[in-house]
């Protein structure tokens, strides 16, 4: 599933293409994914334009020129593609948008969405959201102090988005290789140089996988080589039975309440 790293490498390539550009045709191919009346969506959306792409955690909103706000849940399996007629996917999109000759495919969204929303119906579906890593607001005492209040396991506590935002299985478990800690410790058995270490690998991780374009793969157009560049710097995610990149030993990959979970057992502790 798409996290931070992924949705902010979206929201920075289509923030340079489809901003300014008018919205002239609609299709929907899967009703349940957006959440008004097929009709009703296009005729808000037709002859509106795309004023700014904008992320929040792991959702990605297209502003419109009238106030409304597109807002989209990748979730799992959901992925785009900015193209035209001659060079799309083979594959259904469940949504498209066309701005006349370049069209947005929405690809995927059985259990993603994308919705049409006011200010005020985007604000209320934002509004459980924990704070941003990157965040400047988010400094090491505000996340030591966030941890105070918790009692439960890193990695289940690491992927809450009530408590933190934008985090998914992979960094998570990143972020822990990194930080040589083990997914699996409880917070409050945490010492305060090992928060501090976990909070900087989480800065340092997340940068360098936006950096790289994260780790989806499918690219978002023709001749896009940023998207997915990160899938072969994860160091231990997806890895299981992989030497450590830093110890040799055999990654370990294990289940943690139904999430699977990576790590290295010689080198984290
Ligand atoms: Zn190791």
């Amino acid at each position: 599933m798409p996290e931070l790293p992924e949705m902010e490498t979206y929201r920075r390539l289509l923030q340079e293409r489809v901003v300014g550009r008018t919205i002239t045709a609609t299709l929907v191919q899967r009703e349940k994914t957006i959440n008004l009346d097929p009709a009703q969506f296009d005729q808000i959306l037709v002859g509106n334009r795309i004023t700014l792409v904008d992320r929040c955690a792991k959702h990605l909103l297209f502003h419109l020129e009238s106030g409304h706000i597109l807002l989209l849940h990748l979730m799992l399996g959901g992925f785009l593609y900015y193209g035209t007629v001659d060079d799309k996917l083979g594959r259904t999109a469940q949504v498209t948008l066309s701005f006349g000759q370049p069209i947005l495919y929405f690809h995927g969204l059985r259990l993603g969405y994308l919705h049409l929303l006011t200010a005020g119906q985007l604000d209320e579906r934002l509004d459980s959201l924990g704070p941003e890593p990157l965040d400047a607001a988010f400094t090491l005492s505000r996340f030591t102090e966030l941890l105070e209040d918790k009692r439960g396991i890193l990695k289940t506590t690491l992927v809450d988005q009530h408590w933190l935002s934008g985090i998914g299985n992979c960094y998570s478990d990143e972020i822990c290789f990194d930080a040589q800690i083990l997914p699996t410790r409880r917070i409050p058995e945490l010492t305060q140089e090992e928060i501090k270490r976990l909070y900087f690998s989480m800065q340092k991780v997340l940068k360098e996988a936006i950096q790289y374009g994260g780790y989806m793969e499918p690219p978002l157009y023709r001749d896009d080589h940023l998207t997915g560049g990160f899938n072969d710097r994860c160091r231990v995610y997806d890895r299981g039975g992989e030497p450590c990149l830093r110890c040799g030993q055999p990654i370990i990959q294990s289940k943690l309440s139904s999430r699977k979970v990576f790590a290295c057992i010689n080198c984290q502790h």
